[in-house]
């Protein structure tokens, strides 16, 4: 309804016309392999380890990324975060799409939102994320995690920090099923879907797999 009323803004260049215009759509850097087969990291060749996950416990058996999270998708995420646009979700998921082959699993889930900026959003794209894919990849969408304490801002911390923040901050709530699809919107170090991973393991499933919209390449 609001689609029609109100006259549509790129996402990322705000120019009127389209959600995302044909430019900044192909503008963004798709993520394609070579990467490294666990966490996604772009690669010289296909790897099963890289500089960036080994040595590193995860929670999650791999992740895949659609696109580099650089300025461009920065703007994207943001558009779709502060103004609550459900059109980028759907922009989101075919980016997803495009980006990597249908992932078999029982149920496709995402990271719950942290409830004071979830309010502030009005809604969660993770969320929205996991319910497009679910459609279009044709796996139910479940609500699997809650957040059990506050999470501080992952931004600028390491990789210490950020795995002492995440450490027991999500517990899966119902029985989970076996194989699970967890979504992000960004892909950071990948502390965050380790932890919420390592909690439907421990709830259950025997392997977890995560797709994000965009992938930090440090
Ligand atoms: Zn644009
Ligand atoms: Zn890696």
């Amino acid at each position: 309804m609001l689609d029609v009323l109100l006259p549509r803004r790129c996402a990322v260049c705000t120019r009127p016309g389209s959600a995302l215009c044909g430019e900044c759509c192909s503008s963004f850097v798709r993520l394609a392999p070579p990467v490294c087969e666990r966490c996604a990291s772009p690669a010289a060749w296909p790897v099963r380890r890289c500089a960036e996950c080994a040595g590193r416990r995860l929670g999650f058996a791999t992740a895949r990324g659609a696109i580099l999270y650089d300025a461009r998708a920065k703007a994207f995420v943001r558009s779709w975060k502060e103004h609550g646009r459900r059109d980028l979700g759907r922009l989101a998921a075919e980016l997803v799409i495009a980006a990597m082959p249908r992932l078999d699993a029982d149920a496709i889930t995402f990271v719950p939102g942290d409830r004071d900026r979830g309010l502030k959003r009005g809604h969660s794209p993770p969320e929205r994320l996991a319910h497009e894919l679910g459609a279009m990849w044709d796996l139910p969408a479940k609500s699997l995690l809650l957040r059990l304490k506050p999470t501080p801002r992952q931004r600028g911390l390491g990789l210490q920090e950020r795995r002492r923040n995440v450490a027991g901050a999500f517990g899966a709530i119902a029985e989970v099923p076996r194989r699970i699809v967890l979504v992000d919107d960004i892909y950071t170090t990948g502390s965050t879907v380790s932890g919420c991973a390592a909690a439907l393991r421990k709830a259950g499933a025997e392997r977890v797999d995560v797709v994000a919209l965009a992938r930090a390449v440090r």
